[in-house]
Order: C-alpha cells, then structure tokens, then sequence
C-alpha cells in the first residue's frame, strides 16, 4: 500500500525581504490611500464621468457593470464611491488598530466559473482518478494574486484572533480536529457567524495511514458527525493530519462524503515561514497552511502569526482570498 508521506521540514528561509514590484497591487493601496486623506488626488484614482472604458478597477474594486452610467445615476455613482471610501478607511483604520504596516490588499471577486481542481503531480495514489477519490492540491489553478489561508486543530481559541480578522475582512478555512475543539465548540461557532467555513480535520488527529479503512473512516466520518451537529452543516473539505494520506484515507473521505483533500504550499509560523517549492516563495493560488496555536506552543499569539502571514502577502503583491470560493 502506498504512503503518500508530506513534509513540512523544507528549509526554514527566515527573514523575507519581500519587497514585490507588486504593479496594480501597490499602486491600488496608494490610490486608496490619497483618497483617504485628500480628495484632490482622487481625480487620479477614480474612474471619472464612466465613459473611460479603458480605466481599470483597483484590484478588489469591482465594478458592477461596464456601461457607462446614465445622468439619472450620477447620483447613485456617488452614493457608491461614498461606501467605497467609508470602507476604504474602515479597512486603513482597522491595519492601524491591529499594528499593520500596510493595508491588506482586497481580493477580487470569485470566479463565475470554478478552476477543474485536480490531485497535484507525485500525490496521487492507486486509481485516485478511475475511483473519482477526492482531489489532492496544494495550489488553486489561477492567475491572480491571491492566496488562501487555511489553519489546522483549534487548540488555541484567541478572542483577539477572531476580532482581527473580523476587523480586517481576512477571509480563511479551520480545519478543526474535535479532541482540540470540543471543550469550546462555541469559540469556532462565532468563527462561522464571521463566514468562516469549518471543514475536517478527523476526530482525534491519527497518522492515519497506520489504521486499517475502517479506522480511518471512524475519524473522518466521525468529524463530519460532529461537524454537523454543533454548526449544521456537513464539510465537503477534509485535511489529513500532517498531510499524510494513502488510498484508504481518500476512499473513507470520499465514502464520508469528502470533494476535497487541499494540502498546502506554504506554512506560516509566528517566527518563520516553510516552503514547499524551491524558490521559496509565493505563487498565485497558493494554499497557506498555519495552526490554532499561541504562547503555549509559539513565541507569539495567534495575532501576532497573522501581522507575519499579512506582511509578507500585502508586500509581495498578493490578496487573501477565500479557499471555498474557488471549489
Ligand atoms: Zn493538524
């Protein structure tokens, strides 16, 4: 039986000096900016009199339609850029409050149509396809600047943690594994009421390709159950503990009614970052893997991962965009 083993040991490159030309992305967050604080540079950043076809929306400001708006609703234009700019500060002010460097870029909306997700080249196991196994992944096929964060257990449950990215409008996916989670189902209840998805991470956190099927489906169907239960709704995302898997593992999954086994290629710390590819850096539709841990088994909170996890994404160029959009 073949053990697809993942290793997140690849060389920790401490110290990003990521300064990403970054192109529309920086310039998008200077426009904001000077709209913010002096409406005389907004001429410079705001599409004016709608008849300028070739003008694009800032990274993240969609625009709803590509006609020209008509003079009745130049009112209505106004009243849109009005919101634009209450939420453009909201989001400045909301980085100040929670020690950012730079505002965090906002992802463009989700695809209409939904990227084929495929298992990653060397992560397939036996007839993965013929057997229609969940996909295995680490990246989202797309060329935009964006990456997903996902974070694995539940053992830490910061309040701050659930105002930051609350105030923030970061969007990212909890793997929750129930031994973790169980003694405050309520910590991850309020992290749902914020829009955050909550998938599977089994019930007790096994190597699982060292238990038989039946084993493997007690833990993952067993964290479905639960799941279901205390937030009302069944994943169709489940992660395999340390990323180890076989074909047991995806044939339990798919039987517990799994569409998908995302990986990760990056892992974000409190003091470092982990790579999985050679050039040890980001790649559009990267997943990002982090944990629910604080002071117990980090020199830092869960606050302080995610200033580490912004810093390096807002410099290089990148939004965070939310993993269940793109499935
Ligand atoms: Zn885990």
């Amino acid at each position: 039986m073949r053990v697809v083993v993942q290793n997140d040991e690849n060389g920790a490159a401490v110290g990003w000096r990521g300064r990403g030309p970054g192109r529309r992305p920086r310039g998008a967050v200077r426009c904001g900016l000077g709209l913010l604080v002096a409406a005389a540079l907004a001429s410079g950043c705001v599409q004016g009199g709608g008849s300028d076809a070739d003008v694009r929306p800032a990274l993240g400001q969609q625009q709803s339609s590509s006609a020209p708006p008509a003079a009745g609703a130049h009112a209505e234009l106004l009243g849109g850029e009005k919101a634009e700019k209450a939420e453009e500060a909201a989001r400045v002010a909301a980085a100040r409050r929670w020690g950012l460097d730079r505002v965090p870029l906002v992802a463009p909306a989700p695809p209409a149509k939904k990227p084929r997700i495929t298992t990653r080249d060397g992560f397939e196991v036996d007839d993965h396809e013929e057997l229609g196994l969940p996909p295995v992944f680490t990246t989202i096929p797309t060329k935009k600047k964006i990456v997903f964060l996902t974070i694995d257990d539940g053992a830490e449950k910061d309040p701050a943690f659930l105002r930051m990215m609350r105030d923030l409008k970061i969007p990212y996916s909890a793997f929750l594994s129930n031994y973790l989670v169980k003694d405050d189902y309520g910590y991850f209840r309020k992290m749902q009421d914020t829009g955050v998805v909550l998938n599977n991470h089994t019930l007790h956190h096994p190597y699982l390709p060292g238990l038989s099927y039946a084993e493997q489906k007690r833990e993952i169907c067993g964290m479905q159950d639960v799941i279901e239960k205390r937030y009302g709704r069944r994943p169709t995302l489940f992660r395999p503990p340390y990323g180890n898997y076989n074909q047991d593992t995806l044939r339990a999954a798919k039987a517990c009614g799994i569409k998908y086994a995302p990986l990760w290629d990056e892992e974000v710390f409190v003091d470092h970052w982990e790579y999985r590819e050679w050039d040890q850096d980001l790649h559009p539709g990267d997943i990002v893997l982090s944990h629910f841990r604080g002071r117990d088994d980090w020199k830092g909170t869960m606050p302080d991962m995610v200033r580490r996890f912004l810093k390096k994404v807002t410099d290089k160029g990148y939004a965070v965009a939310r993993l269940e959009d793109y499935l």
